[in-house]
């Protein structure tokens, strides 16, 4: 008797688990769902904007760019980051929509400023990883880039080594589509994938942006520092331009500098700012170096 009760209690635990699953499960899809519906909402009421943080050449110390880095900024919940719908709208097609809406939003800004002759200024935007995964979707993506007719040679897209390690054939033919402009790209988060140097020499990369995790360490943590120097080493070796993130203190700048990583982004020099903001750093910037 005892062994069949046992039994009988074992096989419903096991029966309360499953069901606690299920129910999670679905709270989790009604959560995502109406995290979905209200991206769709927040892109119909133009509720997504776009900051910029500029990105410096370490030697001259001058600005050369700036990267577009999406916000949401909700009526009910304030500015939501990236981080917290950019993965989820990945999950689902809500993402193309999303991407374009970012990518025209970027391309009007970057018209804008040409028009108002601010100098050279190259523009970074960021591809999602589902870019490139269908064709229908990319080719809406060249029709917006060719309508904006903007100086080609100052945009670059970053794209992550995940989009390019899942299928490194279609990302080779979708980036070579997109060069034909002279369209650059970057290599973003590098050192967080499992990016091998066949991926990289068999890809038209212009630049490659080493990850904030590494950076985070320097000069302090052995490993990251001597990892962050094998990259510069290497991406030098193989004609890569470099571009260090998440720079905050001075000493990760100089370590840079030292070991002539040409590019840097971080708090340290400059945090994300809105488009207004940008344009009067970017206008000081002209009328020191102008
Ligand atoms: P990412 O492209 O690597 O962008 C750099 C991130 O590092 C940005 O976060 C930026 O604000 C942050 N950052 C810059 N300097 C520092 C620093 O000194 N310290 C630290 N701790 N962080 C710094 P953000 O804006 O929250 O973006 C996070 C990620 O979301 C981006 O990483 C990118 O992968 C994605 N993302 C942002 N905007 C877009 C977009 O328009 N489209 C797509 N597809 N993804 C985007
Ligand atoms: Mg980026
Ligand atoms: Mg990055």
């Amino acid at each position: 008797m005892e062994k069949y009760k046992q039994k009988y209690n074992d096989s419903s635990k096991g029966i309360i688990s499953k069901i606690c699953r299920m129910k999670n499960k679905i709270v989790k899809n009604l959560g995502n769902n109406r995290m979905v519906n209200s991206i769709q909402t927040g892109i119909a009421r133009d509720e997504f904007t776009l900051f910029y943080q500029p990105e410096y050449n370490l030697e001259s110390n001058e600005i050369i760019g700036v990267e577009a880095l999406v916000r949401w900024i909700s009526p009910e919940k304030g500015m939501i980051p990236p981080d917290a719908f950019i993965p989820l709208a990945e999950k689902t097609n809500i993402i193309y929509e999303l991407e374009r809406m970012i990518i025209c939003k970027a391309l009007e800004q970057k018209k804008l400023w040409e028009q108002e002759d601010l100098g050279h200024i190259e523009l970074s935007i960021n591809l999602s990883s589902r870019s490139i995964d269908s064709e229908d979707n990319f080719k809406i993506i060249e029709d917006i880039i060719s309508s904006y007719k903007v100086n080609y040679k100052t945009i670059i897209f970053e794209i992550t080594e995940s989009v390019v390690i899942a299928n490194i054939d279609l990302a080779l033919e979708r980036i070579n589509r997109l060069r034909k402009y002279g369209i650059r790209f970057a290599l973003d988060d590098f050192g967080t994938g499992y990016s091998s140097l066949t991926h990289l020499l068999k890809l038209p990369i212009d630049i490659i942006k080493i990850d904030k995790s590494f950076i985070r360490s320097i000069p302090y943590c052995s490993e990251e520092t001597s990892i962050t120097k094998n990259i510069l080493t290497m991406a030098h070796d193989l004609r890569f331009k470099v571009v260090a993130e998440g720079i905050e203190t001075l000493a990760q700048l100089e370590y840079l500098r030292k070991n002539s990583c040409e590019g840097g982004q971080g708090f340290l020099l400059c945090i994300p700012l809105s488009s207004e903001r940008v344009v009067d750093v970017l206008k000081a910037r002209a009328s020191i170096v102008g």
